[in-house]
């Protein structure tokens, strides 16, 4: 069809980004973006697939092999993504929204989402701009110059989940481009939206046409021939231990760069010493609150272990549960509400699993455990689940063990150090957690021994783009942000110059 006759509602479905075209998927199959506030559909997008997807790793892998992005000078590379952080503060608003009403999360999260991009894209493009042309190494002699330098690893994939849809996608995208890569990124086929923008906050910026690639639609398809495909050198994957082991198995087949980000059954260890003034029982309990529910609990980090000393137990639970059952549920759009709904029938159906087994195996509820009462900020048919309290939970469960996604927090209770360490530590994710005590040498002793990627002391939750994010155990592979972000999207070259060639004479004939 000419693109002047389309309709806006064609035109909205051009959701394939490919050599710097929007099109339509090949097969013209569609999918409904529905919002988690009440199930109805508010936007259609292109249902792509291996197809689609081949024509975007082909205009991904001509921009790198024949584009300018990869020897573009690295303060003008710089410059793009600067731009592209001021961009995402003008569009800071409408984003926002986006990302509210796409994952369902309130609207003030959805903003704060989009500042957290803005200073991923700005923490790139200082780090690769600060850095020098190479580390020089000392081959022992003047005759010989000898010099690391970092270069682009080629066309990345990247595939992201729907919890974080659009900060997920920049910790990928921002080192990617700042390294010179070009890439192919397939959303959450449930939470398109926001990343489909910033393909054109890309251009708008100055990125070259080819360099950004998007293809929306499905893992089984989309993401499964991205991880196989021979024309990708590397994949970055962030989503469930079980698709993320599927992409690691097909990525080996062609031997891609692999960094992967999974789950997490993240510790919050409360000592009771951390709750011995009024101050600092408040804090404790706020934060355990904040670490089990915020975003409804669909937060890889989430501090859904609470693993607190037994002599504040029933008072810690009691007012951790008392503060649970005011949480404001609702809407994410609407004024007041302070938690939205979970993210899809799927995602609620599987919190009411993990619940009814625990249960099962003998959890007891404190609060929660059902879905909420409808009323005009929080319809019937959206995915609303109460915040979920389990008491006496022990690391046999499931609800223990797994990870719920959910909105659900279970209590664990320890008498010793060594016992809170090894409650803690067992767990085969290794993600993030957190120790709560007024006892200095205890807190960096027990952080040191905390076998997770990230520990917070007296805190929950807040990360830095500066610091290196990821996980030990079946969290993960690699790391995310901080330096070692970047160098996840670079190989590296030795450049080894002999200054005075001579003959070295080992063969004599
Ligand atoms: P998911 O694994 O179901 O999906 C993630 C992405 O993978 C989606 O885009 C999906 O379409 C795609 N996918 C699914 N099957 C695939 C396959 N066979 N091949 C290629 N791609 C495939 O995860 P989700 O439900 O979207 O997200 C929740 C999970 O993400 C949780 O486990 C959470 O802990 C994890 N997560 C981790 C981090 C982190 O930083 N470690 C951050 C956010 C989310």
């Amino acid at each position: 069809m000419a693109k002047s006759t389309e309709t806006a509602a064609q035109r909205a479905q051009r959701t394939i980004h490919a050599g710097g075209e929007w099109l339509a998927a090949s097969s013209g199959a569609t999918r409904e973006i529905l919002d988690p506030a009440d199930a109805r559909p508010f936007a259609v997008v292109a249902e792509g697939d291996e197809q689609d997807t081949d024509l975007a790793v082909a205009a991904a892998r001509r921009a790198f092999d024949t584009g300018d992005w990869p020897q573009t000078p690295v303060a003008d590379r710089a410059a793009v993504l600067r731009r592209v952080a001021d961009l995402l503060v003008r569009d800071r608003e409408s984003l926002g929204l986006l990302e509210s009403r796409d994952a369902g999360k309130t609207v003030e999260e959805g903003r704060v989402d989009i500042d957290c991009v803005a200073d991923a894209f700005r923490y790139f493009a200082d780090l690769v701009a600060g850095e020098g042309a190479g580390r020089v190494v000392d081959a022992g002699s003047p005759d010989i110059h000898s010099v690391v330098v970092y270069e682009p690893v080629g066309v990345c994939a990247m595939i992201t989940p729907w919890n974080y849809p659009l900060l997920q996608a920049s910790w990928k995208i921002a080192p990617a481009l700042a390294a010179g890569n070009t890439f192919v990124i397939k959303p959450s086929e449930i939470t398109p939206l926001t990343t489909i923008a910033l393909i054109d906050l890309l251009a708008e910026a100055g990125l070259p046409a080819g360099v950004a690639n998007i293809v929306t639609g499905p893992g089984h398809t989309v993401g499964a021939r991205l991880a196989e495909h021979p024309g990708v050198d590397l994949v970055s994957f962030t989503g469930g231990l079980i698709s993320g082991t599927k992409v690691a198995q097909a990525a080996a087949v062609t031997v891609k760069k692999v960094a992967l980000e999974l789950g997490g059954k993240n510790p919050n260890v409360v000592f009771a010493d951390a709750c011995e003034t009024e101050e600092g029982f408040d804090t404790a309990v706020d934060q355990a609150l904040n670490a089990a529910f915020i975003h409804s609990g669909q937060v890889c980090s989430a501090g859904g272990r609470l693993i607190v000393e037994e002599s504040v137990r029933e008072r810690f639970v009691a007012e951790l549960v008392r503060r649970a059952r005011r949480i404001r549920l609702g809407r994410g759009t609407e004024d007041g509400v302070e938690c939205g709904p979970l993210v899809s029938e799927q995602q609620r159906a599987r919190t009411e699993d993990y619940v009814a087994s625990a249960l099962a195996e003998g959890a007891e509820l404190r609060c929660g455990g059902k879905r909420p009462e409808p009323s005009p900020r929080r319809p019937e048919s959206g995915y609303f689940y109460e915040p979920t309290v389990l008491d006496h939970c022990h690391r046999d469960m499931r609800v223990v063990r797994e990870e719920v996604f959910g909105p659900v927090l279970t209590v664990e209770t320890f008498r010793t150090e060594d016992e809170a360490v090894a409650l803690a530590n067992d767990t085969e994710y290794g993600l993030a957690g957190a120790v709560w005590t007024a006892d200095a040498g205890r807190a960096r002793r027990v952080a040191g021994r905390l076998r997770h990627g990230t520990v917070w002391i007296n805190d929950f939750h807040p990360y830095l783009p500066q610091a290196e994010w990821g996980g030990f155990g079946k969290s993960g592979v690699g790391r995310e942000l901080g330096p070692a972000g970047l160098a996840e999207y670079r190989e590296s070259k030795h450049v080894y110059q002999n200054l005075a060639p001579k003959p070295v004479r080992w063969f004599t004939g």
